[in-house]
């Protein structure tokens, strides 16, 4: 056999290599303004153009680079940050392995123009996928400008990938923040398509974090500071009554580098447990400082995630430091008390009688009969108008939703076969021993008795899956009713989240949402769709985005669905509500009249059926 190996030519190798580094548009921005903080920059300037697919500019007032040092820049390896081996274990700077620029370069079309302070003429080069195009003495200021120009353009199926221009920029957003907050002592501003996102000036940490967030979040703040051998730590911890209902602030430094760590994440979350509203989460702006040598950022091309050589002994230090911190705001429950009864049995003053539970069947009561008769809840949404027509086909499609769960299925329509269902159906309504009687569990489920046993529905994915049939409904037939506010409701948003809802407000509208762009980051909420005005608008809004950034980010496709999904997870009952009779039946009835009432949006799990003879089982 004649030999096949061959070396894949350099521009090909450099592709690849690239891949690692450069993912997307924000990941160039990294890297430059990372760059720019290891040249010593005071001021670093990123101009973004169409979510950095057109253009990406990062100019710093650092030391610059000599003609010979900017030609070399581009080679893989090259850097001047480490010499030997060694110094991987003495690392202070944010970039070492000499891969960024060479990675950039290799798939995108940059320029770039830096002067040292020495020399009065700077240094112009060009490069487009790897190849120099040009390279000339130019007057320039010192300091380094890179111009990133149509990212992926030599590698079309890479750029295809790319998300919506409001998407990347979002991305972008969030890098400026993690480097912003590491270095307050550097200014920063950022331009997107023209328009100023952040003008930030060299300040202490605290008042960056304040001008990166808004200025409520300073109230919030509550400082921590522990220094033991082995690390320092330093920044803050929001107050449990911060705590909302997204991901959005919870940083962590290491050594001046953002990094990721979910083992200490969890440090901080513990620290808070039980003094938190349910499914919110704490702010943090964590830094820690530790020697160099006792941490490895080298894991990963994008250095961050970091290893740490004592990360038990960390974990402990920072878990008693937020204690602390908790603990002197007076904010921590002195006694830990036992959680959580089994049942959440109403407690009952003794001397009152005990009465019979009154059970209210009503005889009449038909599923397929025009829903009006039955008792409304306000957790339902108006009846999509043909509801009535679509009840025997969506209880087939409920039928349908089952298929995979065949045996509760057979026992759930009392053992027939599969295509005599829709007959089947009325005898779940017909096991009257309890029927129309609902019971609460753990203000989370809802139990009731069907023919084949106890059908336990969880609540909130129930009204989920409600809401979100009903948005669905509302958007395709405009027929969402906007309920105007009384008093309209500014709120303030970072710039990542005013993109995301100016990116959605269209379909926001569709949904019942009148929202105006205020400005400088805030929305106006004049009104709301009528399912969710009861609510606070600016709850709903966090959650909504909360729920926006959680999801699959697979937001151009599904953008519709994204939001009806999200607006109805943020509109959604709870856990944790009691509910009367009468809600439950809303739900009950309201549920079964969706078109996939077993699963919510995101395919989880509504309903679970207890077999009778499951139950006989247990009492042999
Ligand atoms: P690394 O940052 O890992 O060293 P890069 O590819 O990002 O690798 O950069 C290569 C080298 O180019 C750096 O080590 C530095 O010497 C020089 N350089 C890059 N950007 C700048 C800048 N903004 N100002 C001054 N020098 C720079
Ligand atoms: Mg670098």
């Amino acid at each position: 056999m004649s030999d096949i190996i061959s070396v894949l030519p350099d521009a090909v190798a450099n592709q690849i290599a690239a891949g690692e580094v450069i993912q997307r548009p924000a990941s160039v921005v990294k890297e430059l303004v990372e760059n720019g903080i290891d040249a010593e920059a005071s001021e670093v300037t990123i101009v973004i153009k169409d979510g950095g697919k057109t253009l990406i500019q990062v100019i710093d007032n650092g030391k610059g680079m000599s003609e010979t040092d900017a030609r070399l820049a581009f080679e893989r390896h090259a850097t001047s940050k480490i010499k030997s081996a060694e110094d991987l274990f003495a690392i202070r700077s944010m970039g070492f392995r000499g891969e960024a620029l060479a990675s950039i370069a290799a798939v995108a079309q940059v320029e770039l123009k830096t002067r040292t302070p020495e020399s009065e003429l700077g240094t112009a080069i060009a490069i487009e996928g790897s190849q120099v195009k040009k390279q000339e003495p130019t007057q320039a200021p010192v300091g380094t400008n890179f111009a990133v120009k149509n990212l992926f353009f030599n590698i079309p199926a890479r750029r295809k990938f790319l998300k919506k221009n409001h998407t990347e920029f979002n991305h972008i957003v969030h890098e400026i923040q993690r480097v912003a907050l590491a270095n307050p002592q550097v200014s920063f501003r950022l331009i997107h398509n023209n328009s100023d996102i952040y003008n930030l000036p060299q300040s202490n940490i605290r008042q960056r974090i304040v001008n990166v967030f808004g200025k409520k979040i300073n109230a919030n703040l509550i400082a921590l500071e522990t220094e033991t051998s082995l690390i320092k730590i330093g920044g803050f911890i929001g107050k449990p009554e911060h705590a909302r209902k997204k991901a959005g602030e919870q940083f962590f430094f290491i050594n001046n580098r953002f990094m990721r760590n979910a083992y200490l994440n969890k440090a901080i979350t513990e620290a808070y447990e039980r003094i938190l509203p349910p499914e919110t989460l704490p702010s943090y702006f964590i830094f820690l400082e530790a020697d160099p040598a006792s941490i490895d950022i080298n894991i990963h091309p994008t250095k961050t995630e970091i290893k740490f050589e004592h990360q038990q002994a960390i974990w402990q230090i920072l878990h008693a430091a937020v204690k602390q911190a908790l603990g002197k705001n007076n904010v921590v429950p002195s006694i830990d008390f036992e959680q959580d009864a089994n049942f959440n049995i109403p407690i009952r003053n003794t001397e009152t009688p005990v009465k019979a539970p009154e059970i209210t069947v009503n005889p009449a009561f038909n599923p397929f009969e025009e829903e009006k008769k039955q008792p409304r809840s306000n957790f339902s949404p108006p009846s999509p108008s043909p509801r009535e027509k679509n009840n025997q086909q969506n209880w087939e499609e409920l039928y349908k939703g089952f298929e995979n769960e065949k045996q509760e299925l057979e026992s759930f329509y009392g053992n027939k076969p599969i295509e005599t269902a829709p007959a089947a159906q009325q005898k779940i309504y017909t096991d009257t021993s309890t029927g129309g009687t609902f019971y609460q569990l753990k203000e989370k489920y809802i139990l009731t008795s069907i023919k084949s046993g106890l059908m336990i529905i969880d609540q909130k994915r129930a009204h989920e899956r409600i809401l979100y049939e009903y948005f669905m409904n509302a958007i395709a037939h405009h027929s969402a009713i906007s309920q105007k506010s009384l008093f309209p409701v500014t709120i303030d948003l970072t710039p990542d989240e005013h993109i995301t809802i100016l990116g959605v407000k269209d379909d926001l509208h569709q949904l019942g949402f009148d929202i105006d762009d205020f400005g400088g980051n805030s929305i106006v909420i004049n009104g709301m769709p009528a399912e969710s005005a009861h609510l606070d608008a600016q709850d709903i809004i966090d959650k909504f985005l909360h729920a926006l950034q959680s999801g699959n980010s697979n937001f151009q496709s599904k953008a519709k669905e994204q939001v009806a999904s999200s607006l109805a997870k943020a509109s959604a009952i709870g856990h944790k509500q009691t509910l009367s009779q009468q809600e439950m039946q809303g739900i009950f009835d309201n549920l079964f009249a969706c078109g996939t009432p077993n699963y919510t949006p995101e395919g989880k799990k509504i309903i679970t059926i207890i077999r009778t003879d499951e139950l006989e089982k247990r009492f042999e």
